[in-house]
């Protein structure tokens, strides 16, 4: 059996150049060649041939030579943006977290600002119980507060993703859905999905800064530990 590939800890990362043949033995373009040329094929496909060019049209226009240097040009709100009118979408959905309901806001109104016609959904929408998916007393948020036997409501990103459905968008953009929940959101929506915040309750939605404190402050994170494998019947 073929090793597993492991690009992240790759020492040549030549694939990016024309000596792409020359990465270690375990380079992906070595030994997945057959699952590359099949995957390649999908864009022959010309709707996923023009998402796919418009994409990387749109990763092109980041960038503007100055006399200093390569410089960025746009943050990730407007790339959503110029994204979507790129792809012609003009209905948008909004999944977000109701814990960011005033990002979801902002966000909105300035898609309606650019001219989009935006559907937005909140994570509760529905009111579902949490005891509906098995959620114990002592697994809620308010148990943590010490409010036990308070009524909380379940994030439904199924019923996210189906209410954007049914409305037909042309695209979706989710606002900070959690981790798990944002899983459930791509494996149910029908339209393309990117995300616009990634929810990181610590580092104000800036996932990576972790990564960048891990040989700082963080150091805990890069910790070795043996791998435990979590049940759903366990405490957790
Ligand atoms: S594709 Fe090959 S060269 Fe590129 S990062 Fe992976 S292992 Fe390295």
């Amino acid at each position: 059996m073929e090793a597993d590939v492991n690009c992240a800890r790759c020492k040549k990362t030549v694939c990016g150049t024309g000596h792409y043949m020359e990465g270690p033995d375990d380079c992906p373009t070595k030994i997945k060649a057959r699952v590359i040329e099949k995957a390649v094929k999908e864009y022959e496909n010309p709707e996923i041939k023009e998402f796919a060019r418009q994409a990387s049209i749109q990763e092109f226009e980041n960038y503007m030579s100055m006399p200093e240097g390569l410089m960025s040009r746009n943050p990730r709100v407007e790339e959503v943006i110029q994204f979507a009118k790129k792809m012609g979408y003009r209905k948008l959905g909004v999944a977000f977290c109701i814990g960011l309901k005033e990002e979801a806001r902002l966000f909105t109104e300035i898609l309606e600002n650019r001219g989009f016609q935006v559907v937005s959904v909140c994570c509760k929408a529905g009111g579902i119980p949490k005891e509906r998916i098995g959620v114990r007393e002592d697994q809620k948020i308010a148990y943590t507060f010490n409010r036990p036997d308070q009524w909380e409501a379940m994030c439904s990103p199924i019923s996210q993703a189906e209410i954007l459905n049914d409305s037909k968008v042309d695209f979706n953009v989710l606002v900070g859905l959690c981790v798990g929940h944002d899983s459930l959101f791509f494996k149910y929506a029908k339209a393309p999905v990117t995300v616009l915040i990634a929810k990181d309750r610590v580092f104000g939605h800036n996932p990576a800064a972790a990564l960048y404190q891990s040989r700082a402050y963080y150091r805990r994170l890069i910790r070795k530990e043996p791998f435990e494998k979590k049940t759903p019947t366990s405490s957790q």
